[in-house]
């Protein structure tokens, strides 16, 4: 029996055609894109028709991506041009970014932290009243990794342009699993990441909206318009072009958007009719609908979640990159819980792909995991 894979919020399984469309520039297709013969002309069309690709899924146009490694890259470098742009240095983030936005923001000066509601929503009334004219950038994300909460971004764009703040919007967690607009977000700058959508790990794009003023962090080379340095990453870029349009056809029908979430709610029912004292994170919120985080009381996710793996089952207690540090998610602790009961949390994010058959699996699974634990004790 094969496993069931549901920790696709840490990341996705690379998708067949995409594997298909980047190989060739593993192959043959080698060339440097800024070479001056045609071989290499063709590796930089190949490059723009993946911007193309990438821009169409996200509503923008092919000028305002940059290729970068990933999520954290286009983070750091966000918020770092945000600081050289305004002369300023203080950032406004919510209390539950990802780790590199909490610790880039840090790094960079002073910090407001803007705390959510016991169902992950963001105070917005402490956001609009933390922008001033001290404010060098806001940072907030799409879609919480951990819940799926989903932020409410109406009027932030707004707030910072009047006072002369960037609007930094991480993106990583939306991209196919919901109809992307980045242009309507009012973000001057957005991260995307590759491997969160069918494409390979280490390639991701930085959106800059034609109003920002972007100071790269990658200087050298004149690549992607002198935006970040650094000879591309083509076959990352022209597997990210294919899983983009993979995605944007897969968000662009809501039956299918509706499929994974009636999974995910067949998951989430199934797990609180078994486990007494069950309880949904952000049930009230609005979330993508490929992510249930679970409190599931009597034992700590980690043993579970090992147990999980002995049968099978591979999902997580949140944050992958947090997995390094102990203690529990400081998204949970954020949204009010206890350490006992953020430390007894699990998340489980299906794909595209995730079958009814695996999802009762995975209860199954569950349901032996746990009788084995407690008749442990
Ligand atoms: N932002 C969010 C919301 C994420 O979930 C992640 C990855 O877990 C990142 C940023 C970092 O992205 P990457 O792994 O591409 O550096």
């Amino acid at each position: 029996m094969s496993g069931v894979y549901l920790d696709n919020n840490a990341t996705t399984a690379v998708a067949p055609e995409v594997v298909e469309a980047l190989l060739p520039f593993l192959r043959g297709q080698y060339h440097n894109p800024s070479a001056p013969y045609p071989a290499a002309a063709a590796v930089a069309d190949a490059v723009q028709a993946a911007r193309a690709e990438v821009a169409r899924l996200v509503g923008t146009s092919p000028r305002n991506l940059t290729f970068t490694s990933g999520g954290s890259e286009g983070i750091t470098a966000a918020l770092s041009s945000a600081r050289r742009s305004t002369g300023r240095s203080r950032a406004v983030v919510s209390a539950v970014e990802h780790a590199v936005v909490r610790l880039e923001a840090e790094a960079g000066g002073e910090v407001t932290t803007v705390p959510v509601d016991g169902e992950g929503r963001l105070d917005r009334e402490g956001l609009f009243a933390a922008i001033d004219d001290s404010v060098a950038v806001v940072s907030l994300m799409l879609a919480n990794n951990e819940t799926g909460v989903l932020t409410d971004l109406e009027g932030v764009g707004e707030a910072c342009r009047r006072v002369g703040a960037v609007f930094h919007l991480d993106a990583v967690q939306g991209p196919g699993k919901l109809p992307v607009d980045l242009p309507a977000t009012g973000a001057h700058l957005a991260t995307l990441s590759g491997h969160k959508l069918h494409a390979p790990k280490g390639i991701g794009a930085l959106y800059v909206a034609d109003d920002a003023d972007f100071r790269p962090l990658l200087l050298g080379g004149g690549q992607e318009q002198e935006r970040r340095a650094g000879t591309e990453n083509v076959p990352g870029i022209v597997g990210l072009g294919a899983a983009a349009r993979l995605a944007r056809e897969h968000a662009a029908d809501p039956a299918a958007l509706e499929t994974t979430a009636a999974l995910r709610d067949r998951l989430e029912a199934g797990a609180l009719a078994r486990v007494p004292g069950a309880r949904v994170h952000g049930a009230q919120a609005p979330r993508l609908g490929n992510t249930t985080n679970l409190l599931l009381p009597g034992h700590e996710a980690r043993t579970t979640l090992l147990m999980l793996a002995e049968l099978g089952v591979e999902a997580s207690a949140g944050s992958a990159c947090s997995a390094h540090r102990a203690g529990p998610s400081p998204v949970l602790l954020a949204m009010g819980l206890g350490e006992e009961e953020a430390s007894r949390s699990l998340r489980f994010s299906l794909s595209r792909w995730t079958s009814e058959a695996e999802v009762d699996r995975a209860l199954e699974a569950l349901e032996q995991a746990l009788e084995t634990l407690d008749a442990l004790g």
